[in-house]
């Protein structure tokens, strides 16, 4: 049995965080990952030379970040790509109506008007709303109090629902109407070519980690905490556990005793998305110039409504476009070929038959993942922004919770994961420490 001060369950950016803290402020730490690799849900594909983040790709705003932070500090290059919020204008977008035609630039203006003006009002609705409202009742008030047409009306309809897909994987009517209210970007957002995993790589580097442990009991008591994993148990004074939402109400890890009511009822409100990345690479560039993202509204977008161009990344022509909410449930157990063809289908209705067919397709499967279990975590009904932190609640000054639905300011980001594993460490120790140590050295 391995004696240390603190064990971490978990190497994704929460683990690592809190795991480099706690070593630099002297303890002795492990980290006990389940996966063959550390970075959990960021995590890069390098296949044929090709580079490919099949978790998180953006930084949501790089203004005082501390993901950016330390992406800077280990050399990490980045790409301008401000369009990873849904905004409906943040940088060029292609808009495309029902029928498949280009908006002109006043019609695209005029959309994007009425965008503003529903998310200018949701503000005090969403303020004023019932514990259980969902993010569609608060969507609803204000459009209906708007003098549009119904088809006006439809195209706003259609946006806040797509936005609810694609930000938080989940249906418009599932999601909490407070679920969005942390969505605001300050600054530029960024996409690392490099693949984002350099920051889990260089995060564990020094520490003790041990992949392959999958962990399925955790014990704990005023004696400290025992960890228990097929080639071993892990003792120590403090443990901070890290797993998914998914994986913690899969009962696949024990807890003995249970975890009390504090951190159990948030957790039951809180429920891991239906959303994956699908990406398309080509021999040649088909698609509007000079724009970052593709849109088409109306009812044959209902899955397929936006592609984000990342050509400039890397140079080979690539779009990417998620399965996100009811699409990424509705294509659950297709053929990565399956998904490419549904995907094409729309392509060819906006710019033709005879666009050529894609060279490679990536499509995650986040969902089917047993050490995720969906993508991240999303507010369902009757949930406040306030369980995310409640998640987090020390629990017996012996077991933390950490990992991104922990952290209520930006939950679901790695910049969440990154300061959940902040304050645990502090938690461990008792006393504020800088984060800039995690990258410090
Ligand atoms: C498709 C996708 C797109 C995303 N896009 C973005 C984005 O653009 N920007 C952004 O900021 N965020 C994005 N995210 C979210 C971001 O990736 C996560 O919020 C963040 O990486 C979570 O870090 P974490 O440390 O909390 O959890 P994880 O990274 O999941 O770490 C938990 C670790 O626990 C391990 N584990 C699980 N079960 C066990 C077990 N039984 N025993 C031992 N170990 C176990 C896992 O393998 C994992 O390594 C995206 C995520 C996905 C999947």
């Amino acid at each position: 049995m391995g004696e240390f001060d603190t064990v971490v369950v978990g190497a994704g950016v929460a683990g690592l965080t809190a795991a480099r803290l706690l070593r630099r402020a002297g303890r002795s730490v492990v980290v006990v990952e389940a996966r063959g690799r550390v970075g959990g849900r960021v995590h890069t594909d390098r296949t044929d030379g090709r580079i490919t983040d099949l978790g998180a790709s953006w930084i949501h705003g790089i203004t005082d970040s501390p993901v950016a932070a330390a992406a800077s500090a280990f050399g990490m290059p980045t790409t301008e790509f401000t369009v990873g919020g849904y905004q409906p204008d943040s940088r060029p977008i292609a808009h495309y109506d029902p029928s498949g035609h280009r908006l002109s630039p006043s019609a695209a203006a005029s959309y994007v008007t009425d965008i503003h003006t529903v998310d200018a009002a949701l503000v005090d609705v969403i303020a004023a709303s019932a514990p259980r409202a969902s993010y569609l009742e608060v969507t609803e008030e204000v459009i209906g109090r708007q003098p549009w047409t119904p088809e006006r009306a439809d195209r706003v309809r259609e946006y806040f629902s797509h936005r609810a897909e694609e930000q938080y994987g989940a249906a418009i009517d599932d999601l909490a109407a407070h679920g969005l209210d942390d969505d605001a970007i300050d600054g530029d957002e960024v996409v690392f070519p490099d693949g984002y995993d350099r920051l889990p790589h260089h995060l564990a580097e020094g520490l003790d980690v041990r992949l392959g442990h999958v962990v399925t009991r955790i014990e704990w008591s005023g004696a400290g905490a025992r960890v228990t994993t097929a080639q071993g148990i892990f003792a120590a004074r403090e443990a901070i556990v890290t797993l998914p939402v998914g994986v913690l109400q899969s009962g696949d890890v024990a807890f003995d005793p249970e975890l009390p009511d504090e951190v159990a009822a948030p957790l039951s409100r809180l429920r891991m998305n239906s959303f994956e990345k699908v990406f398309l690479r080509f021999p040649s560039v088909f698609w509007d110039d000079d724009v970052y993202a593709i849109r088409q509204q109306g009812a044959e977008g209902a899955w397929w409504h936006s592609w984000y161009d990342l050509t400039r990344l890397h140079g080979e022509p690539t779009l990417l476009t998620f399965a996100a909410g009811p699409a990424a449930i509705g294509t659950r157990g297709w053929t990565d070929d399956e998904v490419a063809d549904s995907v094409m289908a729309q392509l060819r209705r906006l710019y033709g038959d005879d666009i050529p067919a894609p060279t490679r397709v990536d499509v995650t499967a986040w969902h089917d993942d047993p050490f995720a279990r969906g993508s991240y975590a999303y507010m369902t009904l009757g949930s406040t922004t306030d369980d995310h932190d409640a998640l987090a609640t020390p629990i017996g000054g012996v077991l933390h919770l950490a990992g991104e639905a922990t952290w209520t300011d930006d939950p679901a980001t790695v910049t969440a994961a990154l300061l959940s594993g902040h304050r645990a460490a502090e938690r461990v120790l008792g006393r504020e420490i800088d984060v800039t140590g995690a990258w410090a050295d």
